[in-house]
C-alpha cells in the first residue's frame, strides 16, 4: 500500500476525529534543515520497500497487510507498540482501532498529533491471528525492523507502550509498574515506558498513572 493510500484511509477513519481541525503541517524549513528531512524520509521509504515483503514468520501467510509505521520520519518522539491488530492488519497502519482512536486523543492533549514530530510504529509489523500475544520467536525475527527504524529516526525521546514492547526495548522482564519509574537508554536514546492505550480502555484507573507520564513526555519536547 502507498504512503497516499494509507493517508486517505487514515484521514477517512479519522474525520469523526479531526472534523474541526483535518491538519496538514505546513513547514518553514531552511535548506539544511529541510535536505536532511528529506534523507531521513527518502532512507525510511527505501527501508520499508525492502522488508514490507517480510516472509520471514508464519505471520507472513496471514497478514493482510504489513504495518511499517506512521508519521513523521524527522520524529523527536517515537511510539512503539506491540502489533497490528484488525483494523491496522485492514488498513496497514498502526494504531487505527479504539486504542489509536484513545492514542490520538492524549496525543493532541499535549498538543502533539502523529503528523508531526511523532512517528509511531509496532514491534511486530504483521498481525498476531485473532490478536494472541506475540510469540518469542516473531519478536526475534521483527525486532531489527524496529531496531533499524529507531537508527533510522532518531528521535529525542522513545515511549514504549506495554509490557511488550517495554520488554523487547529494554530486555527487562519486570512488571511494567516498575518499568515506568525508569528511564532506559537505547543506543543513546532515552526511553520510558507506559501503560498501553488498550489497558486504559480496560482499566480506567490506569488513566490518571498514563497521563502522569504523558505530561512528563510533553515536558520533554520543549526544544
Ligand atoms: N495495539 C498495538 O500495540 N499496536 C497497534 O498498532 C494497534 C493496537
Amino acid at each position: 500500500m502507498s504512503n497516499s493510500q494509507q493517508l486517505c484511509n487514515y484521514l477517512k477513519t479519522y474525520k469523526q476525529l479531526f472534523v474541526k481541525e483535518i491538519y496538514f503541517p505546513q513547514k518553514n524549513f531552511d535548506d539544511k534543515n529541510q535536505k536532511k528531512n528529506n534523507e531521513t524520509k527518502f532512507s525510511l521509504d527505501g527501508f520499508q520497500n525492502s522488508i514490507s515483503n517480510c516472509q520471514e514468520c508464519q505471520l507472513s501467510k496471514t497478514r493482510k497487510n504489513f504495518v511499517f509505521g506512521f508519521g513523521d520520519p524527522n520524529a523527536d518522539l517515537m511510539l512503539v507498540g506491540e502489533a497490528p491488530g484488525f483494523d491496522e492488519d485492514n488498513q496497514g497502519i498502526p494504531f487505527v482501532g479504539k486504542a489509536g482512536k484513545l492514542l490520538d486523543k492524549i496525543l493532541l492533549a499535549i498538543d502533539l498529533n502523529r503528523f508531526e514530530k511523532v512517528y509511531i510504529s509496532n514491534i511486530l509489523k504483521c498481525r498476531p491471528p485473532n490478536n494472541r500475544d506475540p510469540l518469542p520467536s516473531e519478536i526475534e525475527k521483527c525486532i531489527p525492523y524496529i531496531k533499524n527504524q529507531i537508527k533510522i529516526i532518531r528521535p529525542k525521546l522513545i515511549v514504549a507502550l506495554g509490557k511488550v514492547a517495554g520488554k523487547s526495548l529494554t530486555g527487562k522482564d519486570i512488571p511494567l509498574k516498575e518499568m515506568r519509574d525508569n528511564t532506559y537508554f537505547y543506543n543513546g536514546i532515552p526511553l520510558r515506558v507506559t501503560y498501553h492505550p488498550a489497558a486504559l480502555l480496560r482499566n480506567q484507573s490506569l488513566k490518571k498513572l498514563a497521563w502522569d507520564d504523558f505530561k512528563w513526555i510533553k515536558s520533554q519536547m520543549v526544544s
